[in-house]
């Protein structure tokens, strides 16, 4: 649909894929419904000031992952609690295809945490990124279609020649806290020819024991990158 006006592209898009909640699965012009706005749990204080977890003790900083370690990681937030519907629909946006639900996400990242991403001064937006091989076998990254449509409301460039995957990994979720370390082991890389920013923000779907950022964010900055941070859809509830 190249040579099309964006505006009719996207009305016979439309027609063709009617627009549905991402959470129930019914139409919904505006993207989620209301039914399910009540449902999902945005993520608010109290948090843990490093990784953005939700916790349940208000006198409590850091969630107890971050309390015991040190981290590359500058500070992170996630937009919704990992829990019924959110989980599920972030299952089918990235296991069924549901690759246009990507622009309303980020719509409610850049709502969300719009201000917070200027309070930190992002220079460029990096997605955590798959495996060649893996991405070819789903048609997409999951994480890089939140990071263009991020990129494309805050004018922040999104860098997708930045982070590499460099060996394919077994998916974090079939393993432990200490298999997912190892699991990464080698698993990134950062191109040569990246001249590192200042602040850079990663995007992934899914932040539960942080394994995956916390690699990505220490390859980064051992390229030079001054500040790593990161925003991600769904976040686990911290202890
Ligand atoms: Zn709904
Ligand atoms: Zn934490």
């Amino acid at each position: 649909m190249g040579k099309l006006p964006g505006s009719l592209a996207g009305r016979l898009l439309d027609l063709l894929y009617p627009p549905v909640c991402p959470f129930c699965g019914k139409l919904s012009s505006e993207g989620i419904c209301a039914a399910c706005r009540k449902k999902i749990i945005c993520v608010s204080e109290p948090r843990c000031m490093h990784c953005g977890k939700p916790l349940r003790d208000e006198t409590q900083e850091y969630c107890q992952t971050c309390a015991r370690r040190r981290s590359a990681i500058d500070q992170g937030r996630g937009l919704w609690l990992h829990a019924d519907p959110v989980s599920g629909a972030v299952y089918r946006f990235k296991y069924k295809n549901k690759r246009s639900w990507g622009r309303i996400f980020a719509g409610e990242l850049a709502r969300q945490y719009g201000g917070q991403i200027r309070d930190w001064g992002i220079d460029e937006i990096i997605p955590i990124p798959l495996h060649a091989s893996r991405k070819r076998q789903r048609g997409f990254n999951q994480s890089e279609v939140i990071a263009r449509e991020l990129s494309d409301l805050t004018g922040i460039p999104c860098r997708t020649d930045v982070l590499f995957r460099i060996r394919k990994t077994v998916p974090q979720k079939k393993l432990g806290p200490d298999g997912r370390a190892a699991n990464l082991q080698g698993a990134f890389a950062v191109s040569r020819r990246w001249d590192a920013c200042g602040k850079a923000l990663l995007i992934d779907d899914i932040y539960t024991t942080g394994a995956t950022v916390e690699k990505a964010a220490k390859m980064l900055k051992k390229a030079g990158c001054r500040n790593v941070y990161f925003l991600t859809i769904s976040i686990g509830q911290g202890l």
